[in-house]
């Protein structure tokens, strides 16, 4: 068979096992299974396929038309620019955090030209940051490897944390993982500038309605937020101001619709200065707000 005809047949059963973006999927796995980009496979389409690589991207070909989420198929993504290993242990990382992910760095840049700027040079340190539910790592790898802050960082699956730490070695990211429920792991004195969360928030009504990629195959505890979806939200925020030195900041990611009630959250446990971002597609996507030193 050649690369044009098993492209095609990929892409008609993708199809018709209802996937949107067949076309796009079928490339993906032919690049993958032949290790051959789409530029150098668009010339080499009338070619016959080795065997090994006609059995390979069969496999892949099934496995998606069980609607596997195409990560979990070649066993990682991209984020940040970084690779991600990622498992059926995992949520995928997504575009959308990586707008959380760019405003911690952003916080994180601004207050070392503050502290450069200190008069005191022992104010000039690493900025500590903490993530909660850190599941596949994506985003405390991201910040430990694209600043100097020093990053620590939780989840209650132990499942998890091993695709955190292998993401973490991959990337040469110095972070440092405890397993536990949210703060529960962490030594007791121990605090930091910056909480930053994507903790799980869908409600368990709206589950069942998702597409069968998430539903089915992504782990039903990092997407579950409980019957409101908040339970994450309120116990990382009633929690956080002991664990955040004096200024600290909070960066929450949240569903497009979550906005109010999260404020609300925030506002009532003394945050200040609280603001909304949206992500690229123009929803709220990031709470961001300070826990001022009059507050502690
Ligand atoms: N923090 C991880 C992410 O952003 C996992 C989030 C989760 O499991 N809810 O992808």
């Amino acid at each position: 068979m050649k690369y044009n005809e098993i492209l095609r047949n990929g892409e008609h059963t993708l199809a018709a096992a209802g996937i949107d973006d067949a076309e796009n999927d079928a490339r993906l796995l032919l690049e993958e299974a032949s290790g051959i980009d789409y530029s150098h496979l668009m010339i080499s389409m009338q070619d016959e396929v080795p065997e090994d690589v006609v059995k390979k991207f069969n496999d892949y070909i099934s496995l998606r038309e069980k609607r596997i989420p195409l990560q979990q198929i070649v066993g990682y993504t991209e984020f940040m620019g970084l690779r991600f290993h990622v498992n059926e242990n995992v949520l995928c990382p997504r575009q959308d955090t990586e707008v959380l992910v760019e405003i911690v760095l952003k916080d994180i840049e601004s207050s070392k030209r503050k502290m450069a700027g200190a008069l005191e040079p022992a104010n000039n340190r690493a900025l500590k940051v903490l993530d909660l539910c850190t599941g596949s790592g994506c985003i405390s790898v991201s910040i430990a490897k694209l600043s100097d802050a020093s990053v620590t960082a939780c989840d209650i699956s132990e499942k998890a944390l091993e695709v955190a730490r292998q993401n973490a070695y991959d990337n040469q990211a110095n972070v440092r993982f405890f397993q536990g429920n949210l703060y529960g792991a962490l030594p007791q004195a121990d605090k930091y500038d910056i909480i930053v969360s994507n903790p799980p928030y869908i409600r368990s009504d709206v589950i069942p309605t998702l597409m069968p990629e998430v539903k089915d195959h992504e782990p039903r505890i990092a997407l579950d937020g409980s019957a409101d979806g908040l339970k994450f939200y309120r116990k990382i925020i009633e929690k956080s101001p002991d664990y955040l030195n004096p200024d600290g900041r909070i960066y929450l990611e949240i569903g497009y619709d979550q906005g109010a009630e999260v404020i609300n959250l925030i506002r009532s446990c003394g945050y200040e200065d609280f603001h909304i971002i949206k992500d690229y597609s123009g929803n709220d996507r990031v709470i961001a707000a300070t826990y001022y030193e009059t507050n502690a």
